[in-house]
């Protein structure tokens, strides 16, 4: 058994000096959670104390339990009658059900009631389950705004509302419903706002509907150049189903000597490791989990060479110090730019060349330009090796072991086999074979699928981008080619529908679960519109909206057919 686990010490003394009540506590800990990240640091103990809060902080860093977890402190115990005690606004299908997925999973203990509305679900589910009671209802703005209209949804004993990616939201065109919906909420009620930028527009709904409201902005410091380590910095986009099979990728090419591969929980450090030793790697786990001792162990086996891999939460790896490290791989961009410059500033040590590698889901390529601003330096966007390259990496391998072989082994004892077979086949034949066998032995080709690019094409979204990215979507000529990894995509619904851009953003976003921000340039003519998206989305996005309507109408759609 453990001696000394971190894992009640640790978690605990971080999340319960926020003041969360024990059953949160219990649940964080289950989940692997070590500590809070620093959105959480800044946002809990003001919420729970009541406060409105503008929080500037993209995904990845931990927002929503910044939230949820003042949300559900704050609910009352026992039978709960009336309406819901919270509402959260999300832009997207998507968001609404990844943040009712974590007020579940943080509230198992206190039996919350969490609700996802969003359109293009049948409304008869969502019926019942009003009509049975919810504490927490989280919502596009659409959907929630019909539900009021219909008299299914009372906001009257709402104490929290929470807006969570109010940029995104205000970019699709939410901004009436959102202050409609807040009308219908009580005056003494408690605002969240969460956004990712923070442009004039989102100030003044800030300034309008919120009371002295806290402010928390993330990543506004910088480091001193000469703070940063030399480390080759790259980073590459993946979707998450697709992370695992990355990082093996990346490693195989990469051959590290030493290196450290960070996870955010853990139960994401189990399942790495897994992924890695069922890869051939000889990786170990490091999490808070695990008593001293056994921490320890791990350590010597790393700097011994027995194990050339070590998967960890930031709290096991505090202090941890390898001289011989050669890469710090982010298995998720860091909750917050400072821990980045952290663990990074564990390889290049004594100028040695080092290199971070960081694994981002699309909608944290965000994150990724804190940390440019933070550090100074550049992260290059590196395209993930292709099972060719693959190929080449392990036949390169071969041949490297081969000529080593040369080099040093006393070869004279096969010499007999040779020669046995040199009777009956050309000498260059026989060497094929062997190099045949050896590469097999070695764990041979590679029998992988080519893993799709999710990087989105580069676009700022800054207050000052906006304009052009609004005239992007207005005009432009007809004949434009669409950008590299981009697919545009033809819809059969034009001006004379009343089509607008943001009927096109609220739909494939709120369909497809595709972020505005991954949505490029959108034309839209007198009977037809053309809209690009990320060519690996196209599929997916064409299939979303075969389900669904637009102002009305269900529109053929699919790949704009004559470009490129
Ligand atoms: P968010 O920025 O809210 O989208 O959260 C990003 C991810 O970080 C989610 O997968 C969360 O489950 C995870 N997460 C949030 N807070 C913590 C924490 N304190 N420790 C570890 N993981 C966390």
């Amino acid at each position: 058994m453990d001696e000394n686990p971190l894992d009640a010490a640790d978690a605990e003394a971080g999340f319960a000096g926020l003041g969360l009540r024990p059953e949160l506590l219990r649940a964080l800990t289950n989940l692997g959670y070590e500590e809070p990240t620093p959105i959480q640091q800044g946002a809990i103990p003001p919420l729970v104390a009541g406060h409105d809060l503008v929080g500037q902080a993209a995904t990845g860093t931990g927002k929503t339990a910044a939230f949820a977890l003042p949300v559900l402190h704050g609910l009352s115990t026992g039978s709960r009658d009336g309406g819901p005690a919270a509402l959260v606004l999300v832009p997207t299908r998507e968001l609404a059900e990844q943040v009712s997925q974590a007020v579940h999973r943080y509230g198992r203990d206190l039996g919350v009631r969490v609700l996802p509305v969003y359109g293009g679900q049948p409304i008869g589910r969502q019926l019942q389950a009003l009509q049975r009671g919810v504490d927490v209802v989280v919502g596009t703005p659409g959907r929630v705004l019909d539900h009021i209209t219909r008299e299914t949804l009372r906001l009257g004993d709402v104490r929290t509302v929470v807006l969570d990616e109010a940029d995104e939201m205000l970019d699709m065109g939410f901004a009436e419903d959102i202050e409609a919906i807040l009308a219908e909420t009580p005056a003494e009620r408690q605002t969240v706002l969460f956004s990712a930028t923070m442009p004039p527009r989102i100030d003044s709904i800030a300034r309008r509907h919120l009371r002295e409201p806290v402010r928390i902005t993330m990543g506004r410091e910088t480091t001193a150049p000469g703070d940063m380590p030399r480390v080759r910095q790259s980073a590459y986009v993946v979707a998450r189903p697709h992370k695992p099979a990355a990082l093996g990728r990346i490693l195989d090419v990469e051959a590290p000597s030493a290196a450290i591969v960070f996870c955010r929980t853990r139960e994401e450090v189990d399942q790495v490791t897994e992924t890695l030793n069922g890869r051939g790697y000889r990786a170990e786990a490091l999490h808070g989990g695990m008593s001293q001792d056994q921490r320890d162990r791990v350590m010597g086996r790393l700097r011994g060479g027995s194990t050339e891999l070590l998967v960890a939460t930031d709290v096991a790896a505090r202090g941890l110090d390898v001289e011989q490290l050669t890469h710090v791989i982010n298995f998720n961009v860091p909750a917050a730019p400072e821990a980045y410059v952290h663990r990074i500033g564990r390889v290049g040590r004594a100028g040695r060349e080092g290199s971070a590698i960081t694994l981002a889901e699309p909608r944290e390529q965000r994150m990724l330009k804190a940390i440019e601003r933070l550090t100074g330096q550049r992260i290059t966007l590196e395209k993930l090796p292709t099972v060719t390259d693959l190929r080449a990496r392990r036949l390169e391998l071969t041949r490297a072991a081969l000529q080593a072989s040369l080099e040093t082994d006393d070869l004279e004892r096969f010499r007999v086999v040779i020669d046995s077979l040199t009777d009956e086949f050309d000498v260059e034949n026989v060497a094929l074979a062997a190099v045949k066998l050896l590469h097999e032995a070695a764990g041979g080709d590679v029998d992988e699928e080519e893993i799709p690019s999710a990087a989105l094409p580069p676009r700022g979204r800054d207050p000052q981008d906006r304009d052009s990215r609004d005239s992007r979507r207005g005009g432009g000529g007809r004949d434009n080619p669409a950008a590299a990894g981009v697919a545009r995509l033809f819809f059969g619904i034009g001006r004379r529908a009343g089509l607008r851009p943001q009927d096109l953003v609220g739909a494939i976003a709120g369909e497809s679960g595709l972020s505005s921000r991954e949505i490029g340039a959108i034309q839209i003519t007198d009977r037809f519109a053309l809209v690009e998206v990320p060519e690996p989305a196209a599929d997916m996005v064409i299939a979303a909206m075969q389900r669904s309507t637009i102002r009305g109408r269900r529109p053929t759609v699919r790949r704009e057919r004559y470009a490129r």
